[in-house]
């Protein structure tokens, strides 16, 4: 499944898969403070990566929540991982969305810092964090776009999104047609 919305030329792109199997500059990582592996979309980027991804995480000695860093994408296709650390939600007034905000706009300045042009993001924090997709995926959507709309080297953000029900809260929450 998949769904396109244009920003002044470029894609913001929904798509349900498999965010390790991109082949993007950079794959945005769902990851936890330690940065040292977890579940969900971090054991799979882990997997995929190959340790060389979490020796460098070592490195980095962790990252708090609205923040994010940058690796190497190991055996990925994709040339980098970001890791960034979403809010666990606790009742939606403890900051959660600002820090929801921060995790994707820290991550997109990131690409550009180091001129990547396509990144993917998983829905950060609607997993073990607990963050209700239908409030998440708004929050998500307007600061990539935000980001995109004054950023113009940013030429594709790729939303992956694992299943269909999130899927489709993303593509209501967007606005736009499914496409086959
Ligand atoms: P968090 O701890 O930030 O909530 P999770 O990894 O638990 O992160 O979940 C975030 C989202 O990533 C969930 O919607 C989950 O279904 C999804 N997810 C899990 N594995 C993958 C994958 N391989 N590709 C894309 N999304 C994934």
């Amino acid at each position: 499944m998949y769904a396109v919305f244009p920003i002044d030329g470029r894609r913001l792109e929904l798509v349900q898969g498999d965010i390790t199997r991109q082949e993007v500059d950079a794959i945005v990582n769902a990851a936890n403070p330690s940065l040292l592996g977890g579940g969900g979309v971090d054991g799979a980027i882990h997997r995929a990566g190959g340790p060389e991804i979490l020796a460098e995480c070592r490195q980095l000695g962790g990252c708090p929540p609205g923040e994010a860093r940058i690796t190497t994408g190991g055996r990925l296709k994709a040339r980098y991982v970001i890791h960034a650390v979403g809010p666990v939600y606790y009742d939606g007034k403890s900051g959660e969305p600002e820090t929801l905000a921060n995790a994707y706009r820290r991550s997109l300045e990131l690409a550009s810092e180091h001129r990547l042009h396509t990144v993917a993001f998983p829905s950060i924090s609607t997993g073990a964090y607990g963050y209700p997709v239908e409030q998440a995926a708004p929050i998500a959507l307007h600061t990539v776009i935000d980001y995109m709309r004054t950023h113009p080297e940013i030429e594709l953000v790729r939303f992956v999104l694992y299943d269909t029900p999130t899927f489709e809260v993303y593509r209501r929450a967007l606005g736009v047609q499914a496409e086959t």
